[in-house]
């Protein structure tokens, strides 16, 4: 047989969709190629049992296909249980682009992106993620409506990402008064890695709070103008693991709890706005939880944008935003002592939670 002959590590080469370690019964998987403008794209819409799946679209230049697919598939997976945690009446999806998002994003691409996104119907509703602006979603929003994000001018909810970081805050306040005994920030050293959308405000909050904040980012020119502008300190390190701070915040890119880092890391807390923070969510859950390292689960701290986005669908405004996603803090604290309870990972506990509500509605539709 040929599982015999092969690794497990080239299994995902014979079934190169279905046998992706990252695919968990998603429903649909849209492959969009236009060759005109250049657009590669990858759709995935992992589970629609509480509503239409709504994610951003993420613009990344990916060593190879094979990072693309997974990437959605991990993506797409995560924005289900982020809906269903948040109470949100939302399945999820997500949507990858392939390329240089400062080179090859034209007009033309966009376009042709909304019309593969317009093809499902509203099956799948989009947004921005890392490599979009608001104005990338107005164009989409000129070929359809299947698109949140969009600016305020032309009806929408604006950039979500102050909202993220807003939330992430929150989520942030929740875990150390989890595991200081309060949740005033002021003194607490704070690594942030990533200074981008989220990165910036979430620094611009916690400076506000008189925390001692650490920023990293592999732009330079970043650096300088958050340091500059909110006296942040620039890590000069070559391990930012190892460092000794209070919290260590993820606002870049997934994985970076991984077989590498995840035994190096001095910080008390983790809590970032990155989708999906742990490489193996069960191992490395885990092994924080074994540390005694507290981990507010990426996908619960990390809603307050699809809360944002999801106003413009259900036509709720400002403070109604902004109170869902204050109640961030509680859903936290609620999580952290669950995991407690139960003797699970944090990010088990918000998962088997998310899961709870997603099988319910199947049941109750199904009744119907
Ligand atoms: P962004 O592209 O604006 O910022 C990302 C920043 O990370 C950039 O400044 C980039 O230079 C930096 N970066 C990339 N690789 C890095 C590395 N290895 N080390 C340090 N810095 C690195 O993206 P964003 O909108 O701020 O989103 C940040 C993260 O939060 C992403 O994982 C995104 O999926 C997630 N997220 C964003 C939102 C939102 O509303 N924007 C919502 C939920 C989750």
């Amino acid at each position: 047989m040929v599982s015999e002959v092969l690794n497990t590590n080239e299994l995902h080469k014979i079934d190169p969709v279905f046998g992706q370690l990252s695919f968990d019964n998603h429903e649909q998987i849209v492959f969009c190629n236009d060759k005109d403008s250049g657009l590669k794209a990858i759709i995935g819409i992992h589970n629609t049992v509480l509503g239409p799946a709504l994610g951003g679209t993420r613009m990344w230049q990916y060593n190879n296909e094979w990072e693309a697919l997974n990437d959605v598939l991990r993506l797409s997976r995560g924005m289900s249980f982020k809906a269903a945690i948040t109470g949100l009446n939302l399945g999820g999806g997500k949507a990858v682009i392939i390329g240089d998002a400062k080179t090859q994003k034209t007009p033309e691409l966009m376009k042709r992106f909304g019309a593969f996104v317009h093809s499902l119907s509203g099956k799948y509703i989009t947004a921005e993620d890392v490599g979009m602006e608001t104005s990338d979603m107005d164009l989409v929003r000129e070929v359809t409506p299947y698109v949140t994000g969009i600016s305020e001018s032309k009806g929408g909810a604006g950039n979500p990402s102050p909202i993220t970081a807003y939330g992430v805050f929150m989520g942030m306040k929740a875990a150390a008064k989890y595991k200081f005994g309060t949740d005033a920030l002021e003194g607490k050293s704070v690594i942030v890695q990533g200074i981008g959308h989220v990165g910036e405000t979430l620094v611009d909050h916690l400076t506000k709070e008189g925390a001692k904040v650490i920023i990293t980012d592999i732009n330079e020119e970043r650096l300088e103008i958050v340091s500059s502008k909110y006296g942040a300190e620039i890590y000069r390190g070559n391990d930012i693991y190892s460092e000794a701070v209070d919290i260590y915040a993820p606002c870049a890119l997934g994985a970076t709890i991984n077989d590498e880092t995840v035994n190096k890391i001095q910080a008390k807390v983790i809590a970032g706005a990155a989708n999906n923070q742990l490489a193996n969510e069960k191992l490395h859950g885990q092994i924080l939880q074994d540390k005694g390292i507290v981990y507010a689960p990426d996908f619960l701290i990390n809603a307050g944008g699809i809360i944002n986005v999801y106003a413009e669908l259900e036509k709720y405004g400002k403070t109604e935003i902004m109170s869902k996603t204050e109640n961030i803090y509680n859903t936290t604290l609620e999580i952290l002592n669950n995991a407690d309870v139960n003797k699970t990972s944090t990010h088990q506990a918000a998962l088997n939670i998310a899961q709870g509500r997603i099988d319910a509605r199947k049941k109750e539709n199904s009744n119907r």
